[in-house]
């Protein structure tokens, strides 16, 4: 009887991943993936907002888009929550957190991160349950597990604590998660740069009944060679009928890359932070095959005068790397469904390189696909 209602019980989450087609050649899959708020076709990049807006655009511009998932940042950490569709709109101004953005991490301990604050040396401290329940009360569609990241270039002793902590946490944040029902929490898959850390950590995690994982701690400014390997490593163990979220991933190389290797959803600041490299004397569009307001209407070097005072012009850049990126997820989609994923991946990287000096680990990546 016991047993009966546990299994009943597995599966139900607000998260549901219908796998549209796979390529025959890599790990790249096509998904419908249906949330609460929206169904989300995937592979899918999500711009990252601050306090609930995409840094530099308006609500209707993300709109015009099509961008229906975006990320809100809480904390620093890299702590995130994802919303979606319109739903998004409503966390503008749910408090709380703004503060939290102001602290300063002063200590992790098994109880959770501390925060100081560097005005007044006050502080604060962000358990996993608090983690939840500010998660719960936003009420976006994915919620993050609180984890206790180290940064890439952290070795020895302490990233096999912060992988063990992040497993003992997470059992934390789902003992203390209110919503299950109608928000989505995902673990994420820590380790460091140590393969035996990777396969440890993904395995504990897939013995939790959750919706979907993500993959951290990595783009903190690793070798290359080494972080497609932690992807792979880790998607080889996540089970193919869940979404995997690369967090942190968003520059186009290592999108086309990391779908091969298997990765669903990613999200970079990437977007809104490039926006003020730009061209002085060009007088082309950015980009003159974008069908976006920015590339139909201004040149770069137009923009370039305006983009040191104006902030509308980081807007209009911002508008063209946004849809550059949303644009490329949807033909990598078009192209799995049609299974010739690898040869887009093989025309994306000549018109990227066009003397062919690829990049050694993205070809290493690619490579036991015979690509
Ligand atoms: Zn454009």
């Amino acid at each position: 009887m016991g047993n009966s209602l546990l299994m009943a019980s597995k599966g139900t989450h607000a998260l549901s991943l219908k796998i549209i087609a796979e390529c025959s050649t890599t790990k790249a899959r096509t998904c419908k993936m249906k949330l609460p708020h929206y169904v989300v076709d995937t592979p899918v990049f999500m711009p990252v907002g601050t306090q609930g807006t995409l840094k530099g655009l308006l609500p209707q511009q993300l709109e015009e888009l099509d961008c229906k998932i975006m990320l809100g940042n809480t904390y620093h950490l890299g702590h995130r929550y994802i919303c979606i569709g319109k739903s998004w709109r409503s966390t503008q101004d749910s408090g709380g957190f703004q503060m939290v953005s102001l602290l300063k991490l002063a200590e992790i301990t098994e109880e959770g991160v501390k925060f100081e604050s560097p005005h007044d040396r006050s502080e604060m401290m962000l358990t996993p349950e608090k983690s939840i329940e500010i998660q719960n009360s936003i009420g976006a569609d994915i919620i993050m597990q609180l984890d206790d990241v180290v940064h890439s270039c952290v070795t020895g002793p302490r990233v096999e604590e912060a992988m063990y902590r992040t497993i003992r946490w997470l059992d934390r944040c789902i003992a203390a998660h209110k919503r299950p029902h109608d928000q989505c929490i995902f673990p994420i898959v820590q380790g460091g740069l140590y393969p035996d850390l990777r396969k440890k950590c993904a395995e504990e995690l897939i013995k939790r009944d959750v919706p979907g994982f993500a993959i951290g701690g990595l783009s903190g400014g690793e070798e290359k060679s080494q972080f497609w390997k932690m992807v792979t490593i880790s998607t080889d163990i996540l089970p193919k009928e869940k979404p995997r979220y690369l967090m942190g991933v968003g520059f186009a190389i290592d999108l086309v890359v990391c779908v091969a290797l298997g990765c669903d959803m990613f999200d970079c600041v990437y977007p809104t932070r490039t926006a003020k490299d730009i061209y002085a004397k060009d007088f082309r569009p950015i980009d003159e095959n974008c069908k976006c307001s920015t590339c139909q209407q201004y040149t770069r070097a137009y923009l370039h005068t305006v983009v040191q005072t104006e902030t509308v012009a980081c807007q209009l850049v911002t508008v063209h790397n946004v849809a550059y990126q949303l644009d490329l997820m949807r033909s990598i989609q078009q192209s799995i469904v049609e299974d010739r994923f690898p040869e887009f991946i093989r025309r994306f990287f000549n018109k990227q390189f066009p003397n062919k000096d690829y990049p050694e680990w993205a070809v290493d990546a690619l490579k036991s696909y015979q690509l």
